[in-house]
């Protein structure tokens, strides 16, 4: 009788996934897809009263915001910084998707990163029930990674994921639906754009925003020598005449500018590896490791890592989307798969 009931109710309910990431907010809809994709970007009057904008439109306002309005990643460091700010920014992500009109309240599983307390796994579940859910399951981020990219998570044997953000630095190790081993490093993308803002306002007397040190870093940011030759135009303001002005860099630059956050990065990998059981060293040398996150895209990282660890790395397909696609198939596959989740 209740099979039939959950069944209806599945039926008429916009049951949801949420990735909510300290760079990007993924959502995936049941029968949908993802249907949402938006930096974790909050713009608020200064007394922080108003929200001005949510997701792209704030991004594109970070850095050049006038005094009287400031711009807030509620998650930067894998923790809640603003607990009011990200819940205004759950609400307004969740109510984007979510059709109020329909009468049946939806099942969230939301993926958060690691390090989240107690307090915050509360807040986040209360935005979420306060925007209509009738339904909340958390899942730490690197399983939900994990499962998107299809390792065998319910078997008895070591997967690794390193899945690399904006924020943090999640290393996991997952064998039969939970994690054995987990740590989360405030290192990754952001740390490698104000890597590069420092390293050519201290080179080149150049000082660039943020925003370009990333657009920098995709395109010609690389962990390992390239097999041909980068180049793009850098704009910024010249430190010592105070005008602006640009020079072309090359990406033997930007891999030395990136040189200390990329290293931080294969220190915490290898750091795992030196501390699990010999037998799931050996299930992850047969099977590799899964990259996972934005920043798993940065060139020639996955042939560093093999380098500096010997084992075989994978980045994930489509690396940006994996943890979504994860939440999503654990809320696909609730019955069998409700045992990662974390409350
Ligand atoms: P989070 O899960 O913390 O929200 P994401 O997995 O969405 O983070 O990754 C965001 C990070 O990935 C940002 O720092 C972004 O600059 C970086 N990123 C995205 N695309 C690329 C790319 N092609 N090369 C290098 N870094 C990238
Ligand atoms: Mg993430």
């Amino acid at each position: 009788m209740f099979k039939i009931l959950d069944y209806i109710i599945g039926f008429f309910s916009r049951d949801m996934a949420i990735d909510l990431g300290t760079a990007n907010t993924l959502i995936y809809v049941k029968k949908c897809g993802i249907v949402l994709n938006e930096p974790s970007t909050v713009v608020l009057t200064s007394d922080g009263g108003k929200v001005i904008a949510v997701g792209k439109e704030a991004k594109e306002m970070f850095g050049k915001t006038p005094k009287e309005i400031r711009a807030i990643r509620p998650m930067k460091d894998g923790v809640i910084a603003d607990f009011d700010v990200t819940n205004k920014m759950i609400k307004y992500f969740i109510n984007r998707v979510h059709d109020r009109g329909s009468f049946v309240r939806p099942h969230m599983v939301i993926g958060v990163p690691t390090g989240i307390t107690q307090v915050e796994k509360r807040a986040v579940i209360d935005s979420a029930l306060e925007s209509g859910a009738r339904q909340v399951h958390l899942i730490e981020e690197p399983m939900a990674a994990a499962i998107g990219a299809g390792l065998p998570i319910h078997k008895p044997m070591g997967n690794m994921v390193v899945d690399i953000g904006g924020g943090t630095t999640e290393v996991a190790i997952i064998s039969h639906f939970s994690t054995a081993y987990g740590e989360s490093l405030r290192v990754a993308g952001d740390e490698m754009d104000e890597a590069i803002v420092r390293y050519i306002r201290k080179n080149y007397s150049l000082e660039i925003g943020s925003f370009h040190a990333e657009q920098i870093k995709m395109r010609i940011g690389s962990a390992y020598p390239l097999p041909e030759k980068l180049e793009m135009t850098v704009k910024g303001r010249d430190l010592l005449k105070g005008v602006p002005t640009s020079r072309v860099l090359d990406d033997s630059v930007i891999r030395e500018a990136l040189r200390e956050p990329i290293q931080a990065i294969v220190d915490v990998t290898k750091r795992a590896l030196e501390k699990i059981p010999p037998e799931m060293a050996s299930d992850i040398y047969d099977h590799g490791v899964v990259l996972a996150g934005g920043g798993a895209l940065i060139k020639g990282l996955d042939k560093l890592l093999h380098e500096k660890t010997g084992l075989k790395i994978i980045i994930a397909d489509d690396p940006l989307r994996v943890v979504v696609k994860g939440a999503g198939m654990v809320l696909d596959n609730f019955a069998e798969l409700k045992r990662v989740c974390i409350n």
